[in-house]
């Protein structure tokens, strides 16, 4: 059976009051599935939001949800205004990965290739699990360019990091024009991605890119979900807007089955 990594991308939104149903709900849910080990669920609230998550989870003796980073700076202390380290992070207990390279860092907050580099190694060095998100544009995709950008994004962590990079990292592949499009790829073109990457990465080493999840991310609901899925080369999804209701993210966990 394939491992499948199903991780909610809460971005900006929900607050303590939701976090409270939400982790009661899924919780309940999660206890009453024969859950193995081959499903890990992940949900990635706000920065300010990961304590209290974190301590409700507690609360709860929950063992099957860990929690996520949507983002951290690539500075471990000192003058940083508003910035929040892999080092605070790393205190929170129920806490396993960390989000580089979302797009929407690329694109609002000009987070360059060689920056998020940095904040892969730095999360490594933590011994945190970083997720790489890659992806194409519109324009990127119609112009056939979706490999190789995604090949340069992934040459990037490789330069800064070693050919061993992707030993215990996950990288999410997620179509710029997909993400919030309420439209996902198609299941071929899914395929056609994700075999590129992990071909890609058996380059460097076999192992590794036979152990490798890559989740896939853009507009999966609970439509969708079974089918993504089931594409050979996926191994979990990144989900943001679909995440934000348990009832919906629920609905998505048992496509699992
Ligand atoms: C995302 O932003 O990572 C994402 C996949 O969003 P959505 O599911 O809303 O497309």
């Amino acid at each position: 059976m394939k491992k499948l990594l199903i991780i909610g991308n809460w971005k900006l939104n929900n607050n303590k009051k939701i976090i409270l149903d939400f982790c009661k709900k899924l919780n309940s849910y999660l206890s009453t599935i024969n859950y193995d080990h081959h499903l890990k669920i992940s949900i990635a609230p706000p920065i300010l939001h990961l304590e209290t998550f974190n301590l409700i989870l507690q609360q709860l003796h929950n063992n099957h949800i860990s929690l996520t980073a949507q983002n951290i700076d690539v500075n471990i202390l000192g003058s940083f205004t508003g910035e929040t380290s892999i080092s605070m992070l790393q205190e929170i207990e129920n806490i396993k990965y960390v989000i580089v390279g979302h797009s929407e860092r690329r694109i609002h907050h000009n987070e360059t290739k060689e920056l998020i580099a940095k904040k892969f190694k730095l999360v490594k060095s933590f011994k945190l699990i970083p997720i790489l998100c890659i992806g194409e544009t519109k324009e990127e995709k119609n112009a056939n360019k979706a490999q190789k950008i995604c090949k340069e994004q992934i040459d990037t962590i490789i330069q800064l990091v070693g050919y061993q990079a992707f030993d215990k990292a996950i990288i999410a592949y997620e179509p710029i024009w997909a993400i919030g499009s309420n439209q996902s790829a198609s299941t071929n073109y899914i395929q056609y991605m994700h075999q590129f990457i992990r071909h890609y990465i058996s380059r460097y080493d076999i192992n590794i890119s036979k152990k490798l999840i890559i989740q896939y991310g853009g507009s999966v609901n609970k439509k969708n979900a079974l089918e993504i899925l089931s594409v050979k080369d996926v191994n979990g999804v990144l989900i943001g807007n679909s995440s934000l209701d348990c009832d919906q993210f629920i609905d998505i966990i048992k496509c699992t089955k």
